[in-house]
């Protein structure tokens, strides 16, 4: 088991495949962004051995992210890898769900079994103004695609004060009536590209929780509270699905925090919010033998810091897209 310095079992790796996207939302990077060449990302090959290496360490859950990670070719041979290595449990995606409608039974065949669909509104002209292009109905139908595919879904929409805090969290949680989904709201953090966006337009879990009541009645918590990953879950009465919060900026979740990221171009990103990392893809174009990696991985589990740093206005350097969402 990866323990670190403060007794948290470090086993939750988010791997991001590319820094690229097909979108360009407005809290996660500008409209002119330049992306890494091919051959700065981590290739198909040294993921494939990465994971191993991972899970021989003792993680056990992988989440493929970026940029956008359907826009990565190799993804259902990653997905398939992940799944036959021994000691990983689990297997994410988390996408903007543009592509998704072709992909999602190809991944569901190579193993995965739930899926993270970034969605912010159901308003198809507020979705463009938000992602700066978007089409709403190809996420809608990338959902359709997972759903029919036996995935489990949860939806993910990042909450800006002003822009989609009320009708739209109310549209949203209104597929838990119906539907076994997570809807989850995220409060909007600020990082080095997005200055911006900054505290003043998060909106907060009491704050929502507050929006949702209002429309549906007092919601009930699920689980008495316990965390499920970084979300705390609520129900409305009689709902077939929950309402997750993620609460990074009002209520932070450190102490519980398992998760370390690896970025596309092969760097331990120690914490989301900020900017100790540690290199392996120079040892491993070095030629460094597993011994070697292993030891690099087990030393970032126990430089993983203590807590975040924003209300001392401590921010990452580089975006979400760049580290890993
Ligand atoms: N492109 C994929 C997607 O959008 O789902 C995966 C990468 S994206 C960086 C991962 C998650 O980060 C998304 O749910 C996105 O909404 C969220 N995100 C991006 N910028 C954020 C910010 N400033 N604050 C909070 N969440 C953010
Ligand atoms: Fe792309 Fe996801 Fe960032 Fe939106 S949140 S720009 S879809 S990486």
């Amino acid at each position: 088991m990866p323990f670190d310095r403060f007794n948290r079992d470090i086993s939750y790796l988010r791997i991001s495949l590319t820094d690229a996207c097909n979108l360009r939302c407005v809290y996660c990077m500008p409209e002119k962004m330049t992306f890494r060449p091919r051959d700065e990302l981590l290739s198909d090959a040294e993921l494939h051995r990465l994971i191993g290496l991972f899970a021989a360490v003792g993680f056990r859950k992988i989440r493929f992210t970026g940029g956008e990670p359907t826009l990565r070719a190799g993804l259902v041979d990653l997905v398939a890898t992940a799944a036959r290595t021994p000691g990983i449990e689990t297997i994410g995606l988390t996408t903007n769900g543009i592509l998704l409608a072709d992909l999602a039974e190809p991944l569901r065949a190579a193993g995965l079994r739930s899926v993270n669909i970034s969605l912010d509104t159901l308003d198809p002209e507020k979705f463009k103004q938000i992602t700066r292009w978007g089409q709403l109905d190809r996420v809608l139908a990338g959902l359709d695609a997972a759903a029919d595919a036996g995935l489990r879904v949860k939806l993910n929409a990042v909450v800006s004060r002003g822009r989609n805090d009320r009708a739209d969290v109310v549209a949203l949680a209104r597929y838990t009536l119906a539907q076994p989904w997570q809807v989850r709201f995220i409060e909007q953090m600020p990082f080095g590209n997005n200055s911006e966006f900054q505290i003043p337009s998060t909106v907060s879990e009491d704050e929502l929780r507050g929006v949702l009541a209002e429309a549906y009645g007092p919601l009930e918590l699920v689980n008495n509270g316990r965390l499920d990953g970084e979300a705390r879950l609520y129900r409305i009465a009689g709902a077939a699905g929950c309402i997750g919060f993620i609460s990074p900026v009002s209520k932070p979740f450190c102490a519980d925090c398992t998760r370390m990221r690896l970025t596309a171009e092969g760097r331990l990103h120690l914490c989301l919010l900020r900017d100790n990392e540690m290199d392996l893809r120079g040892l491993l174009r070095g030629g460094a033998d597993d011994a070697a990696l292993t030891d690099r991985i087990r030393a970032a589990v126990l430089d993983k810091p203590w807590g975040h740093g924003l209300e001392q206005h401590v921010i990452p350097t580089r975006g979400m897209s760049e580290i890993g969402g």
